[in-house]
């Protein structure tokens, strides 16, 4: 991951660097990729991305037994992490996360983007009840205007949350913007950066209507 600094035009922003990422989500970006195989590349990038997103994890030391004798070693402190996928794209990503850290919580966030304002509208909230000991990591492919990542963190500080990570596949520029302004404490890990959005609010080059490419429905 390049990770952000504080002169990058983006400094919220980690973007991935690993050669299989980009292979895979050039793969993804293909209109040709028939449904089965964008499932598959959504799930492995999500979790190469979850890789990135939990390498500062807290650790604390704990005691094991090898079958040769006891000995040190650590597990992750507090209390299990709660992936929150955006419905409905964000669930493409949530196998993959879950198979990195398979005692996961999982939270959703129902929002749907309103065709002629681009703004989100809510229709469904579920997490964990103990927020403010948890870290999120919310899940969806694309932020392009920004406008959903940021009503869900929005959502999650409302219910308490105070450690909040984003993770996507593709991002527009106007939604990290969009998303460090109204949330600048909260880190983005994407796959790829693209350039802009076109008038209906969709990433370019991007991939397409990532829900309907998962789903086939289109
Ligand atoms: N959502 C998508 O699925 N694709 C885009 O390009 C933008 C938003």
């Amino acid at each position: 991951m390049a990770n952000p600094s504080p002169d990058s035009p983006f400094p919220t922003l980690s973007i991935a660097r690993h050669p299989l990422v980009h292979h895979k989500v050039t793969l993804l970006r293909d209109r040709r990729t028939p449904t089965k195989v964008f499932k598959e590349l959504v799930d492995e990038i999500a979790l190469l991305l979850a890789y990135e997103a939990t390498s500062d994890l807290p650790l604390e030391p704990c005691a094991v037994e090898t079958p040769l004798e006891p000995a040190m070693g650590y597990r992750v402190s507090g209390k299990k992490l709660t992936l929150v996928p955006i419905l409905r794209a964000g669930l493409g990503m949530v196998d993959g996360v879950l198979r990195l850290v398979p005692g996961a919580r999982v939270g959703h966030i129902g929002l749907y983007r309103d065709h002629d304002t681009l703004e989100p509208v809510d229709y469904y909230f579920r997490v964990p009840g103990d927020a403010a000991e948890r870290d999120f990591l919310v899940l969806d492919p694309m932020v392009a205007t920004g406008g959903s990542a940021s009503s869900a963190v929005a959502s999650l500080k409302r219910a308490g949350a105070v450690r909040v990570r984003v993770l996507c596949i593709v991002a527009a520029p106007t939604g990290i913007e969009r998303l460090a302004r109204d949330h600048p404490d909260v880190r983005v890990f994407c796959a790829a950066l693209d350039r802009e959005l076109n008038a209906q609010g969709y990433i370019l080059p991007g991939l397409g209507d990532a829900g309907d490419r998962l789903f086939g429905t289109r």
